[in-house]
């Protein structure tokens, strides 16, 4: 993970933020990173992000 400092849109929100990570090729910004972090996995939340984050599990891995 990698902190950059450029206009990004934001692989969750879908906002263009200039502060954020790189988890795997998906940017995420600081806002959503931090309420991932605080988000419980029971909340209904978690779901969204889980499936939004799903497009950076590519099996590919492992292939
Ligand atoms: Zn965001």
């Amino acid at each position: 993970m990698e902190i950059i400092k450029e206009q990004k849109s934001c692989g969750i929100c879908d906002e263009e933020k200039e502060k954020g990570i790189y988890l795997y090729n998906l940017f995420i910004c600081c806002e959503c990173e931090h309420k991932m972090i605080h988000t419980e996995p029971t909340e209904e939340q978690y779901k969204y992000y889980l499936q939004k984050l799903k497009h950076i599990n590519q099996p590919t891995l492992y292939s």
